[in-house]
């Protein structure tokens, strides 16, 4: 008896040590937030407003994009199938409101907004053109594009023309308008166009955006599981239609497109007007440590903090009288850098006011034009 309750004893223990060193299941359902501050009377919404799912040529049944979307930090998605593609057809029947109908109370378990969308799927022009915010994708099934156009508009879709310069469709890369374009403008059928798509950045488009009062579209047009085509968990994140709603709702998104309320976010790259960039970025970069004393030609250190999750670039614009200064500086994602400070030889000792000219090289306000940006700093010289 005694041996058997040795034996009983030591497979408790063993059992017990076995489960001490049992690996942990990894993390794998958890949200990742991102940090982009609000522009003042606006909340920043992260959104990609071009999807695929099985129900035209994607390879994902409909609710994993809303649980895709919500791991990665995303507000919105929309769903917007081929009307005119629909290679799965012979397993998955053809039904274009269905990919929304099951992915979104897949969002609302989760707070992920999602929004009904198609995409008309035709050659150039007048190319792919999504149409969201729809009532019923099956009325938009029609043979001539002009149809299925107006039928979105008069469901109330905010509608945007996708991929301008694909190169399945201008084998240049080069977007090109034409006059079916200007057909839909004129007539209040074209509201936005992606400046971005997948990796691709369309600088026609972003011009465009300026001279034809269109909001600027930034989206994945994801076919694959997300996790295929971006580095997600390595901080790889999918191209974002940056919406600058009122709240975070579905009617606020669309009340904001058509205000054309909107920003690009590809990879590190930031991309509007002005009047949203400048408020994103001086919210983003601090100067926690501005105030220096610098003996002789002894170097001072001040520090910036990026307190977003966009990594930023400033290059120096020009000279700032009597210091010497980096040219070029990178501020990572959340973190705190150097800057260091120089009094040149010339120097007269007393305080500096001083405002270091940057234009931050990964924030574009126009296609060749990147934001300024100048950082205040004192400096107190002592020979
Ligand atoms: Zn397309
Ligand atoms: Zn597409």
């Amino acid at each position: 008896m005694r041996s058997m309750h040795h034996w009983l004893m030591l497979t408790a223990a063993g059992m017990l040590a076995g489960a001490a060193f049992a690996d942990p299941a990894p993390v794998l359902r958890a949200r990742t937030p991102i940090h982009i501050p609000d522009v003042p009377g606006f909340v920043t919404l992260k959104c990609d407003l071009h999807i695929h799912t099985v129900f035209s040529d994607g390879g994902v049944w409909p609710s994993i994009r809303a649980e895709e979307a919500w791991r990665e930090g995303l507000d919105a998605i929309a769903l917007t199938d081929h009307l005119e593609y629909q290679p799965h057809a012979a397993d998955v029947a053809t039904n274009h409101n269905r990919s929304f109908e099951i992915a979104k109370p897949a969002g609302d378990e989760l707070d992920i907004i999602v929004i009904r969308g198609s995409e008309i799927t035709r050659g150039m022009p007048p190319g792919h053109i999504n149409a969201i915010f729809l009532t019923n994708s099956e009325a938009l099934s029609t043979t001539n594009w002009h149809d299925a156009i107006q039928e979105a508009h008069a469901q109330g879709a905010f509608i945007f023309w996708n991929h301008p310069g694909w190169d399945a469709q201008q084998p240049d890369g080069v977007a090109r308008w034409y006059p079916e374009h200007t057909e839909l403008l004129e007539a209040g059928m074209l509201h936005g166009v992606e400046v971005v798509n997948e990796r691709s950045y369309y600088p026609e488009s972003h011009a465009w955006c300026a001279e034809k009062h269109l909001a600027m579209l930034s989206n994945s047009d994801i076919h694959n599981p997300i996790h295929l085509d971006y580095d997600v968990r390595e901080g790889d994140a999918r191209p974002m239609t940056l919406v600058f709603a009122r709240e975070r709702s579905a009617d606020a998104i669309k009340e904001a497109l058509f205000a054309r309320r909107t920003a690009v976010l590809s990879g590190d790259r930031l991309i509007g007007a002005e009047e949203y960039l400048r408020p994103i970025v001086s919210a983003s970069i601090e100067v926690v440590h501005g105030t220096l004393n610098v003996h002789g030609r002894d170097r001072a250190q001040a520090q910036l903090t990026n307190r977003s999750d966009i990594p930023f670039t400033l290059v120096r614009r020009g000279d700032v009288d009597g210091f010497s200064l980096p040219k070029t500086l990178t501020i990572p994602a959340g973190k705190t850098v150097l800057l260091s400070v120089q009094a040149k030889r010339e120097t007269p000792a007393g305080r500096h006011d001083l405002l270091i000219p940057f234009e931050v090289s990964n924030a574009l306000i126009a296609p060749d034009t990147r934001l300024h940006l100048d950082l205040p700093l004192t400096v107190t010289s002592a020979p």
